[in-house]
């Protein structure tokens, strides 16, 4: 009768997670739906993850220091149209990999970081999928900016999504192409005008600056995170055509292996500082 009571249970609790259960996903080094290799397990299987310097955090914008003197982020080439990009679903997230061989990136504290790589994490309504929070304020979504420095630092920026009712036109280019990669391993081109810097919101050079981690493992530290004041919106509609892709590859789909939401749960703070750029 015990068993059947704890089997009971367990099948509810199953169900009633956010993104159901994706046996698919446990053949994955990682993933945030398996329960092998989800986000409570990656610190027992990459050690990194376990260090006290970890992202994501949630920011308490009382308790941030701020700083008259502290740079302001400056992004170069962010403004020069994406030529070519490359665009593909890896089952954890969709990538856009500019393959322009034009130099964009951030300039902090006079050091140069190219842009590598664009990425999103996100979910629903329901359970939003943005990574850090403001003031325990949850985001939808979470645009993130990888960047890394010629003697091999690594800066991101992070841009907080709010899904709002309006559509936002600098989407466009994104989600007219998201069809072609719903599934992992799907890679696909841009097909209209991009350009990164409508992706960020206005007055894109004030941050919230601290030292934390990759958000996916290996959960590498050091990494220097700069998530902008000002947040973005995307519209909702926009936002469901991300809810579509999958985790897994076409054969292997079913609801349970959505890839939303994607997002790893927030890390302790630990003593670190967090700066607020003027
Ligand atoms: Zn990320």
């Amino acid at each position: 009768m015990a068993v059947f009571m704890i089997l009971t249970i367990f099948l509810i609790a199953t169900k009633l997670s956010s993104a159901g259960y994706c046996d698919k996903d446990n053949e994955e080094t990682y993933s945030y739906h398996g329960s092998t290799n989800g986000p409570r397990q990656w610190p027992r299987l990459f050690p990194a993850c376990n260090g006290d310097m970890q992202s994501p955090i949630d920011i308490q914008t009382n308790n941030v220091r701020r700083d008259r003197h502290l740079d302001k982020l400056y992004f170069f080439g962010y403004n020069t149209l994406v030529k070519q990009a490359t665009v593909v679903n890896d089952g954890h997230t969709v990538m856009i990999t500019p393959r322009d061989n034009v130099k964009r990136g951030i300039t902090v504290q006079g050091i140069d970081y190219n842009l590598q790589q664009l990425h999103f994490h996100w979910g629903s309504e329901k359970y939003p999928g943005g990574e850090h929070t403001l003031n325990g304020r949850k985001f939808e979504m979470e645009a993130h900016f990888v960047h890394n420095s010629s003697d091999g630092r690594t800066a991101v920026v992070g841009v907080l999504v709010q899904a709002a009712k309006k559509d936002n036109k600098a989407f466009k280019p994104i989600v007219e192409i998201l069809s072609e990669v719903l599934y992992k391993d799907d890679s696909t081109r841009l097909k209209s005008s991009l350009y990164f810097n409508k992706l960020l919101p206005a007055s894109p050079a004030s941050y919230y600056g601290y030292t934390g981690s990759l958000t996916t493992p290996m959960c590498t530290e050091g990494v220097s995170w700069f998530v902008l004041q000002k947040t973005q919106t995307i519209g909702y509609k926009q936002l469901d055509s991300f809810l579509k892709i999958y985790s897994v590859k076409k054969e292997d789909r079913s609801k349970e292996c959505l890839l939303a939401p994607n997002n790893r749960p927030l890390q302790n703070l630990n003593g670190r500082g967090i700066y607020a750029s003027p």
